[in-house]
C-alpha cells in the first residue's frame, strides 16, 4: 500500500497550516508551524502570489495530506463523489471521513490518523465481527466497530480503557470500556472540522 514517508511538519508549513499528521506534538508548542510559519525551502520568502490554479492545487494536496491519501485514490474519491446525488465536494469530504482509519481517529484511538492507519493494517479491529485490515474500508451508518478479542489485554487497548472519552463528532459513539464503537450516521459536511474549500478541489478536477 502506498503511502507519503518524508517527513510530514515540512507538509504543514508548506500549507502555512496545522494539518494535525503527528498526533500529541501537534497539539504543543513543539509544532513548527507555531514555531517557525514559513514554507520549507530557501526561496520560500520569494513565492510569487499564487495563481487561481495554484490555490485549487494547494486545497487538493492539503485534503490529501489531511486523509493520509495519494493522489490516484484521491481521485477515485473525487469520481465516486461526482457520482452521488448532492453537492461534490460535501459527498467527497464525507467519502475520506468514512475511511476505516479516520474513523479510528475520531474515535480517539489513534493519536493521529497515520497511527490509527498503523492500528488498521496490523490487523487489530473487526467490524460488525469481522475482520477488517483495509485502512480505507468504507463503513456505513450502524457498523460496529470492535477490538479484536484476542488484542484487547495488550498494553496499547489497557491504556486506552482507561481514557476518557473527548469531543467526538456528533455521528459516531465510542466506549473506552468495552473497546467498542459505532457508526450512528453517515458524517455531514457539518460534522467535519477540516479547513478545506473543497468546492476549489471540485473546480481543479472538473476542468
Ligand atoms: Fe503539522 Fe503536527 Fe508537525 Fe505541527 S506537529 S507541523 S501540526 S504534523
Amino acid at each position: 500500500m502506498a503511502r507519503y514517508t518524508e517527513a510530514v511538519c515540512r507538509l504543514c508549513r508548506r500549507e502555512n497550516q496545522k494539518l494535525f499528521l503527528k498526533g500529541d506534538r501537534c497539539y504543543s508548542a513543539k509544532c513548527p508551524v507555531v514555531k517557525r510559519a514559513t514554507a520549507p525551502g530557501m526561496h520560500a520568502k520569494s513565492r510569487r502570489k499564487a495563481s487561481e490554479y495554484g490555490l485549487q492545487l494547494r486545497e487538493k494536496q492539503k485534503c490529501k495530506r489531511i486523509y493520509g491519501v495519494l493522489e490516484g485514490q484521491f481521485r477515485k474519491y473525487y469520481e465516486q463523489a461526482d457520482r452521488m446525488k448532492g453537492i461534490t465536494g460535501d459527498n467527497m469530504l464525507s467519502l475520506l471521513e468514512r475511511r476505516l482509519d479516520n474513523v479510528i481517529f475520531r474515535m480517539g484511538i489513534g493519536s493521529s490518523r497515520s497511527q490509527a492507519r498503523q492500528l488498521v493494517t496490523h490487523g487489530h479491529f473487526t467490524v460488525n465481527g469481522k475482520n477488517v485490515n483495509i485502512a480505507s474500508y468504507s463503513v456505513k451508518a450502524g457498523d460496529v466497530i470492535a477490538v479484536k478479542e484476542t488484542k484487547r489485554d495488550n498494553k496499547y487497548f489497557a491504556e486506552i480503557k482507561q481514557m476518557k472519552v473527548g469531543a467526538m463528532p456528533k455521528w459516531l459513539e465510542f466506549n473506552p470500556e468495552t473497546l467498542e464503537g459505532k457508526i450512528l450516521a453517515l458524517p455531514t459536511r457539518e460534522d467535519i472540522d477540516i479547513t478545506i474549500k473543497e468546492h476549489m478541489i471540485v473546480e481543479l478536477y472538473s476542468k
